[in-house]
């Protein structure tokens, strides 16, 4: 009898080592020290690989969208974001945002992921995005839809968090 075996690439989300300085660099800078700041981030997908290529600042989208003092994403910054994939023929391929405290999501994340699609990435920084960051502080969470995820984050970072040089 044949076992059917339902297999999934594990999702590998790439980063250039100095792009990720300036990823963590600029998200701290942004919170100024007490708010969350985030970021789409661009790249190309080829099978599990995911390869990040061009960081898009939320507040470069709209300008109010740390008003509240977590991200709040107005459906209308959606718009430039799209224009911006079209003209330079990448796609979201994760994207990221700081807390003050722990890289849990709280259940706004997982109510409200910024792209409702599966196997979208959303990754969560520590402490505001202060560098020093040890990898297993960090948050990578995987959309399964209807609001369920899969961490991959934390102990599992490093076989999906892979920083080149
Ligand atoms: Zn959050």
């Amino acid at each position: 009898m044949e076992v059917a075996v339902l297999w999934l690439p594990k999702s590998e989300l790439h980063f250039r080592a100095a792009e990720w300085v300036r990823l963590v660099d600029e998200l701290h800078q942004r919170t100024q020290g007490y708010h969350e700041s985030g970021a789409f981030l661009l790249g190309r997908i080829s099978g599990r690989r995911r390869l990040v290529e061009e960081i898009v600042f939320y507040d470069d989208l709209d300008s109010a969208a740390y008003d509240t003092g977590v991200v709040v994403m107005r459906a209308a910054s959606f718009g430039p974001l799209w224009d911006r994939c079209r003209s330079s023929g990448l796609q979201v391929v994760a994207d990221v945002h700081v807390h003050g405290g722990s890289a849990r999501q709280s259940l706004a994340d997982k109510q409200n992921p910024m792209i409702a699609q599966k196997r979208h990435l959303a990754m969560i920084l520590p402490s505001m995005a202060r560098a020093p960051i040890a990898g297993d502080q960090i948050g990578l969470y995987e959309y399964r839809g209807r609001h369920r995820w899969k961490s991959l984050g934390h102990n599992r970072l490093s076989s999906h968090l892979i920083i080149g040089p």
